[in-house]
């Protein structure tokens, strides 16, 4: 369709963008803000330097970072601790797995793991992709990014475009790094620290499953910036007890050393329909106990049951009040 631009349809559109401005103001307060889940995964293979960029260009307030350790102690953007699922180290590294037949980032130098291609997610068994609609994978283009690379190419683009996007930043199994000898919150906090991200008034948070992490990190790392507590399932790989912990009473105590909590969308949006979509009390409990709620993950290619569209989606958690959602989708939903 061609569309004839009138004087009439100008002022239209003059009257329109006018309102969608006020609506934008408006409604500034009450939107929860954007956090691109492994930058904008749905797009571009998850936390490459095109998807974190990408990410940054589609709007996107805070940009997310998992953090692994290399053997040689570097910190690389990566959501698993194995490789398998994301490279082609199988390929490259045949004899490299351990016992259980995994190959895992603290076992290669950043040197190697530089070696490896970055891929859209698949099947290590198959070779298929797990989400066939996804970044296609013809030639290897792509690598894994240290985190300072990540924290260097965010406040770079914050630099040149004078806007101030974040970064959320996970920390990956914690407790079984230190078994392996690597200190990985220490080093998150210090490569935070290097490039500006300190403070409570910073735009970044620190989020970590594992709850004895989260008070290690206030009473032995003497961290003071901002800390999300995510939720998963019944019991955490360090015991969290998270059944508790979404109670008014756990939700109380847990706010002594977390700022806000991570739960699954689905955790407190329920239904197998959007006629039985139910909201929960748990985001109002943790505002209660004075904590925030960052929600995982909305997508538009997996739409929860009780959801008619992705909009869909992004209304119900708006109507609970969370501050901020992940989204492998950034830009969609405003
Ligand atoms: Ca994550």
């Amino acid at each position: 369709m061609r569309i004839k631009y009138t004087q009439n349809t100008l002022f239209t559109l003059t009257a329109l963008c006018g309102a969608l401005f006020l609506t934008e103001v408006t409604a500034e307060n009450t939107r929860p803000f954007q956090i691109a889940h492994r930058g904008a995964s749905a797009y571009v293979p998850e936390h490459t330097l095109a998807a974190e960029s990408l990410a940054y260009g589609l709007g996107a307030e805070y940009i997310e970072q998992d953090v692994a350790m290399t053997s040689d102690d570097v910190p690389v953007v990566t959501h698993d601790i194995t490789l398998d699922s994301t490279t082609d180290v199988a390929k490259l590294f045949p004899t490299r797995a351990r016992e259980d037949g995994k190959f895992y980032v603290i076992d290669f130098t950043l040197k190697e793991v530089k070696s490896l291609h970055a891929r859209e997610r698949f099947n290590p068994k198959t070779g298929e992709p797990v989400l066939p609609n996804r970044f296609p994978n013809q030639i290897p283009q792509f690598r894994i990014p240290t985190f300072e690379e990540a924290l260097a190419l965010i406040t770079g683009l914050n630099h040149s475009t004078g806007r101030k996007v974040g970064v959320h930043v996970e920390i990956k199994r914690p407790g079984w790094h230190l078994t392996q000898g690597k200190d990985l919150g220490a080093a998150v906090v210090l490569m935070l620290a290097k490039y500006g991200f300190s403070g409570k008034d910073d735009p970044f948070f620190i989020q970590c499953f594992e709850f004895t992490e989260v008070k290690r990190l206030r009473e032995k790392l003497n961290y003071q910036g901002p800390l999300v507590q995510l939720m998963g399932g019944k019991k955490g790989e360090d015991g969290t007890d998270f059944v508790h912990m979404r109670t008014p009473e756990g939700l109380r105590e847990l706010a002594k050393w977390a700022d806000g909590i991570g739960p699954s969308i689905t955790s407190f949006i329920t239904g197998k329909s959007p006629e039985s979509r139910k909201i929960s009390s748990l985001v109002a409990d943790a505002k209660a106990a004075g904590l925030y709620t960052h929600a995982w993950t909305a997508r538009a290619d997996e739409l929860p049951k009780w959801a008619t569209s992705y909009d869909d989606v992004i209304r119900a958690l708006t109507e609970a009040g969370v501050a901020g959602y992940f989204t492998d989708f950034p830009g969609l939903g405003r």
